[in-house]
């Protein structure tokens, strides 16, 4: 098994970036990540004002797969993800749904001890661990680690867990793969503007799809097919979502367009991932139970 450390960080995912790491398809690689925010938040006093926002959505890579070519699908099975003892969340002005009606930023540290995260002396939460960033270099130019998109990117899904696939598209030879950005916890919307972000290790097994056109991003656990999307405008990204599993079912499952988006009115999902990072993002989550 190989191992990337998190001194390969990255902050933007781009071409340009040197890869970190040279892995063949099927390999699998324990990524180490640090929290989202650098790890620059230890103590609930220290506040944000001093926060580095040039340092913020650090991901670990970038990761050459060996043969992957612009056109194929990048398969990245999540193993498993572990956390450390200590998680940060926190809210503020300027700062997701409700920044606009903060005074101040008010950060909390919170414990976290086996497979639960201690909230307060009165309450304790399951973790549901999470990968916040995935993703791939775009074809062209560089987009921040904040932003989703069709590369991936900050989706900030909580589908993205242990025993999820997730699929992306290859842009660039090797594709320059990085994830980062563990949630311990996060609910779907992430409205405070995190999740309960802390360091980590993530192990993946990486796969090449060669030749099959599928509408990614995409996610597929033991239950359900999902497409994400990304856009400024939910709407849009309800859209895109909603279009790429009807071109999903209809290209590779046998269904008229009719009839996708019929049943899917009856049966498929529609969800949001996250609604405060530059891109919102929304997912379709399709029961594989009634396709072949
Ligand atoms: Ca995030």
């Amino acid at each position: 098994m190989k191992r990337i450390s998190k001194d390969s960080v990255i902050y933007a995912m781009s071409k340009d970036n040197k890869p970190a790491l040279y892995v063949e398809p099927s390999e699998q690689v324990v990524f180490e990540t640090w929290d989202a925010l650098h790890g620059q938040v230890e103590d609930a006093d220290k506040g944000i004002s001093e926060l580095n926002w040039e340092r913020v959505n650090p991901a670990t890579g970038p990761v050459y797969v060996s043969g992957a070519q612009p056109g194929d699908v990048l398969s990245v099975k999540i193993e498993k993800i572990e956390v450390a003892e200590t998680g940060v969340a926190l809210c503020g002005p300027g700062m997701g749904v409700m920044g606009g009606q903060l005074k101040e930023t008010t950060t909390k540290i919170i414990p976290i001890e086996g497979d639960v995260a201690h909230y307060s002396d009165s309450l304790s939460l399951p973790l549901n661990k999470m990968v916040g960033v995935i993703g791939v270099a775009p074809k062209e130019g560089e987009i921040s680690n904040g932003v989703p998109d069709m590369h991936g990117g900050n989706m900030d899904c909580k589908e993205v867990r242990e025993g999820a696939t997730i699929l992306l598209p290859v842009n660039v030879p090797g594709a320059l793969f990085a994830l980062g950005d563990i949630h311990a916890i996060m609910a779907d919307g992430e409205i405070s503007v995190t999740g309960l972000e802390v360091a980590g290790e993530v192990t993946v097994t990486i796969e090449l799809i060669k030749n099959e056109d599928l509408p990614v991003p995409m996610i597929i656990n033991a239950d359900y097919v999902m497409t994400l999307a990304s856009d400024e405008d939910l709407d849009i990204a309800v859209d895109m979502a909603v279009s790429n599993m009807v071109a999903y079912l209809t290209k590779f499952k046998g269904f008229t367009p009719e009839d996708a988006v019929i049943l899917m009115s009856l049966i498929a999902d529609v969800r949001i991932c996250q609604v405060v990072d530059p891109k919102k993002t929304a997912r379709v989550e399709f029961p594989k139970k009634y396709i072949k």
